[in-house]
């Protein structure tokens, strides 16, 4: 019996375990005690992984179908067939769904070969929802495009803000540091519709209407600046964008605000004139379907920068990425506009690195995001490679099975294997060395623990073997091969080694572009969803207790899946939450139930009665995914839009 570190595959937070290995098999986990990230801590999910790892759903052999049903196939055959198969689509024909769940390896060879190969800029990575977003502005605004600070950070600021994010949820352990923050005397701020638990741990918590948190962001920072409280190295620089944000703020009036937020002005000045005087103050936000749009997000980073707390050490806004890899996924380029390294497609001195390094170069024809492609029947996809991921094919499943051919690469069986031509097993991340980028842009390695099933390949190989196929031959032979090329390609990169990785529990990249904040341009238009006769409520939806997205991973885990079904026990179909309020005014009881009806789609559910919400508001957690499916046929697209996802709809007793 041996104990082997590596990093877990759950959430952003990326903490240090250490996995206990016998007889081959992965049988225990333990947390890091060193680890600078989790400090020897793992949440509920961290601590089961090894379940998961002994899942039985395990895809073991090549399948390929053939009259409607799989047949084993031996590897090197079902490997011709796909790099025959996708040689035969234009670049503009094919897409590539990356998992954030994959190491930077996995995801950079998937990236080469839809790029490299393939002539297509078509990749996006699966539930990346609402990460672009702070990509943009940060990118843009600090140059930074991803957290500029450090987790570590916390325990050095006297002020904290989380806006929207439901975070001992989606990160428990970044919630930790914030609740023992908050023990040792930090301003811990909450804002949201709905009192979540680290708003029950704040010491004030803004519970605004559903949709309005860019609103009341946005009158701190009006508040701010007609107090005469703009940090002047910032106000008086007429390069900053400072004009252009206070010009945006001037037609806000407090009456409205008041009425919109449903909060008082003293409430806001109070909360506004505190993050004024604190020495250092940082600001936390999810990215999916909790967390906030692009307009608020750039609201948030104006207001810190008004305030002086962006641009130095323990001050800043920082989005909290809700699975391990997607910070990575990014840096790799598994984006359908962004190369490796965040540049523009079709940027000159990108394509010439690439081209240089690729001894071929990238196709510069725009590509599009997959989901985008899948949503409109107009678009020509024919073929779609899907790397290993929890989630499932959600409201494109028929659009998926109509495809000529569908390629699934993974080590656990998935719902696309339904849709899949050909079935590609892989190895799971113990069994292969790679790295993994957590939300504080921490580059870190885990090295292999177990052994692969004999016909499951690591995916930087798969996809190298496909390139071969192709006739280009990468050189790839080991992931440590792949990283010295991704050093060449992602400049924040640039001198990252895996013995270099070893050391400290990893690196933590730097953005090159970093230098003076600037205010990030917003559109100014602050609308706010609204509520009708016919749909007099606001649905929100996020993350409950003990559940990851969308619980494909978590059912497989022993108490996870055991309060899973516990509370599905309670409610088979589902739940509501609405107000105590409301519930009395409908005639409605604890588990009555109830449809709900919004312009888009009804389902029944049963209510749960909450004192999380005010008056007006509903909630439904996004795990019960047909729920959602069902009721927010757009909840994809739209959760890039985070809270102000609110969806109008009815409650009515059935
Ligand atoms: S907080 Fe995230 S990374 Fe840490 S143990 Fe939990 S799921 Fe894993």
């Amino acid at each position: 019996m041996t104990y082997k570190p590596g990093v877990c595959n759950f959430c952003g937070t990326g903490c240090g375990h250490n996995l206990r290995v016998e007889n081959g098999s992965i049988t225990g986990v333990f947390a890091s005690p060193g680890h600078p990230v989790g400090k020897g801590r793992l949440c509920v999910r961290g601590w089961h992984i090894h379940e998961l790892l002994g899942t039985k759903e395990r895809i073991l052999h090549p399948l390929v179908r053939r009259n409607g049903h799989f047949e084993k196939v031996p590897l090197s055959e079902a490997l011709d067939l796909v790099a025959d198969r996708l040689g035969g689509f234009a670049g503009s024909e094919a897409a590539f769904w990356a998992s954030p769940r994959a190491s930077n390896e996995d995801i950079y060879s998937l990236v080469k070969l839809a790029r490299s190969v393939l002539g297509s800029n078509n990749i996006s990575l699966l539930s990346d929802d609402g990460h672009r977003e702070a990509v943009d502005v940060l990118g843009g605004s600090c140059g930074i495009p991803a957290m500029p600070g450090s987790l570590a950070d916390i325990a050095k600021a006297d002020f904290l803000l989380v806006a929207g994010a439901d975070i001992t949820r989606q990160n428990p352990i970044v919630g930790s540091d914030l609740h023992l923050a908050a023990l040792q005397g930090a301003d811990l701020v909450t804002i949201g519709a709905r009192r979540t638990q680290i708003a029950e741990l704040s010491r004030t918590h803004i519970q605004n209407k559903p949709g309005t948190i860019a609103l009341v962001l946005a009158a701190m920072a009006k508040t701010l600046i007609e107090d005469g409280r703009a940090a002047r190295e910032f106000a008086d620089n007429r390069n900053s964008g400072f004009e252009a944000f206070a010009e945006s703020l001037r037609g806000l009036n407090m009456p409205d605000i008041e009425r919109l937020t449903g909060l008082s002005s003293d409430d806001i000045r109070g909360v506004a004139l505190r993050l004024a005087g604190a020495k250092r103050a940082m600001a936390f936000f999810s990215s999916g379907i909790s967390g906030l749009d692009r307009d608020t997000i750039a609201v948030l980073h104006n207001l810190f920068l008004l305030s002086g707390h962006a641009g130095r050490e323990g001050c800043g806004i920082n989005p909290i990425t809700g699975i391990c890899n997607i910070v990575g996924g990014y840096d790799m380029g598994a984006v359908h506009d962004l190369w490796p390294g965040y540049a523009p497609v079709g940027d000159a001195a990108a394509a010439e690195r690439l081209k240089t390094v690729w001894e071929k170069a990238p196709t510069t024809t725009a590509g599009f995001e997959v989901n985008a492609l899948l949503a409109d029947p107009e678009k020509k996809l024919k073929a779609l490679v899907v790397m290993d991921h929890d989630e499932d094919t959600g409201r494109f499943a028929e659009r998926i099975r109509s495809l000529d051919f569908v390629v699934y690469t993974g080590a656990y069986a998935n719902p696309f294997l339904e849709s899949a031509h050909v079935v590609l097993p892989a190895a799971s991340y113990v069994e292969t060395d790679g790295t993994f980028t957590n939300t504080e842009r921490r580059i870190q390695l885990s090295r292999a623990k177990a052994e692969a099933p004999p016909d499951a390949l690591p995916a930087w190989r798969i996809f190298s073997e496909i390139a071969a196929r192709r006739k280009q031959d990468w050189g790839f032979r080991s992931p440590e091969n792949v990283m010295r090329e991704i050093a060449k390609v992602v400049p924040a990169y640039s001198g990252v080694t895996y013995a270099k990785l070893e050391k400290d529990f990893g690196i933590q990249w730097q953005g090159a572009g970093a230098g003076t904040p600037a205010f990030a341009p917003i559109s100014g238009a602050f609308q706010v969803p609204e509520t009708s006769e016919e749909y007099p409520f606001l649905l929100l939806t996020g993350e409950a207790n003990h559940f990851w997205h969308r619980n494909t991973i978590m059912r497989r885990t022993q108490i996870p899946m055991r309060e899973y079904n516990a509370l599905l026990l309670l409610y088979p179909n589902g739940f509501v939450e609405i107000a105590e309020e409301d519930a009395k005014r409908l005639g409605l009881r604890e588990r009555t139930p109830v449809s709900l009806t919004s312009a888009e789609g009804a389902l029944t559910s049963f209510t749960r009665i909450s004192k999380a919400l005010k008056p007006g508001a509903a909630y439904v957690p996004y795990f019960l995914h047909e729920t959602i499916a069902r009721l927010l046929p757009s909840a994809w697209g739209s959760s890039s839009r985070g809270e102000d996802a609110a969806v109008p709809i009815r409650i009515e007793k059935v």
